[in-house]
């Protein structure tokens, strides 16, 4: 999942920093928290992930406006790269002609066939959605192949050729970053493509990939849950440049992280949901048949007389479906009783003579006692008094 934090905090630069300000503050931090200079410290990748996401949001003009006006929340549904999923060379090498080629770049020896990157975005769907499933239109960028030039950066009718530096091998042994990498690493003059192009090619300027808009229509399983990652095969990047130029190989996945909006009816437990319900107290008093909001819609059912403040009653398979087994698990009213703030006349008069059926007889009572002594045998005689009292009020005409 990606980070919360703060993009420009992450890379420790001002808001209105500008592209190379931005560029040189993650070129340090990159380096800074790269796993090899931190051994044994897990705490490392992660934040060399959050530089590179940073970077990525704040290097692009267009992702960093709409990040500016509305945060991490406007970038969702807006594909990026899936760094935790990504190995740390690759991420070296994604950004490598920041590093001057001196990343380590394509120099990860793949296994097996080159393999593009995965990309994430994100979907919002509602609770009732949950419900049935989905299936939604995810809209994303992607760099694919250059039609022109095939992948090769080349003018087309121009050749790339083989690049003199490292004799065509895409990697020189050096020391690099002062001494920093003791290792094999890019070819700084053609950044690990093991070609040069003379004649750039006028669409990708060179690139050999070019961001393409794509529309994906994908389905969301019943029962998923929120942060739960819809992953589609094969519909990520084909591989880089410097690994596969025309894009043979495997493309990476599409990751769809799922979030479920907040429904105010509804909390969710796993698969049961949890609902309040509103009962008056001449309801809870007496029983009878109320109206629940279910997913489906409102549903009456019936309460028993006595029923308590905060007791609760289940609507057995009105929850949302397990994600495996489909089955569904219970809808669980709270009972809220609710005392009325207002009264017409005749309530106020009915809950009074209520009271007076409840209340022990004021002290002044002919055979009132102390209180401070309870049981069932009192609250019989208590009730007898209220009698009393009562018919003592009627007698007066009160
Ligand atoms: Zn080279
Ligand atoms: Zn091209």
């Amino acid at each position: 999942m990606s980070t919360s934090a703060d993009y420009y905090e992450i890379l420790g630069v001002a808001r209105d920093a500008n592209g190379d300000e931005v560029k040189r503050a993650y070129r340090r931090l990159a380096i800074k928290w790269h796993p090899d200079q931190n051994p044994g410290n897990d705490e490392a990748e992660v934040r060399f992930k959050e530089c590179a996401e940073a970077y990525e949001v704040l290097s692009d003009p267009e992702k960093r406006s709409v990040y500016d006006r509305h945060g991490h929340a406007g970038l969702r549904g807006r594909a990026g790269h899936d760094f935790n999923s990504m190995h740390v060379e690759d991420i070296f090498s994604m950004f490598n002609d920041i590093f001057g080629g001196q990343g380590g770049g394509g120099g990860r020896r793949q296994r097996g066939p080159a393999r593009g990157y995965d990309l994430e975005t994100e979907v919002e769907i509602t609770l009732v959605e949950v419900l049935e499933g989905c299936e939604r239109e995810i809209p994303f960028k992607r760099l694919e192949v250059c039609s022109p030039c095939k992948g090769s950066g080349a003018k087309p009718g121009s050749k790339p050729t083989e690049c003199t530096t490292c004799g065509g091998q895409g990697q020189v042994a050096q020391n690099g970053l002062g001494g920093l990498f003791r290792m094999v690493t890019t070819c700084p003059t053609c950044q690990g493509r093991r070609q040069i192009i003379k004649d750039k090619c006028s669409e990708c300027s060179g690139a050999g990939r070019t961001s393409v808009q794509r529309k994906l229509s994908v389905k969301i399983p019943r029962g998923i849950s929120d942060g739960q990652v819809v992953r589609v095969a094969g519909e990520g990047e084909p591989p880089p440049p410097q690994m596969s130029p025309d894009g043979t190989g495997v493309r990476g996945d599409l990751h769809i992280v799922v979030r479920v909006a907040e429904d105010e009816r509804f909390e969710r437990q796993q698969s049961d949901l949890i609902t309040a319900l509103e009962v008056s107290f001449a309801d809870a008093a007496l029983g009878g048949t109320v109206t629940v909001e279910t997913l489906e819609g409102r549903s009456e059912t019936e309460i028993d007389p006595g029923t308590q403040h905060g007791e609760l009653f289940r609507l057995d398979g009105k929850g949302v479906p397990d994600l495996r087994t489909g089955q569904r698990g219970d809808l669980v009213v709270v009972v809220h009783v609710v005392v009325p703030r207002k009264l017409t006349a005749k309530q106020k008069e009915l809950i009074a003579a209520l009271r007076d059926t409840e209340r022990p007889a004021p002290p002044a009572a002919k055979d009132s006692r102390k209180d401070g002594s309870k049981g069932a045998k009192q609250d019989d005689s208590a009730k007898k008094r209220v009698g009393f009292w009562g018919k003592m009020k009627d007698s007066l005409g009160n």
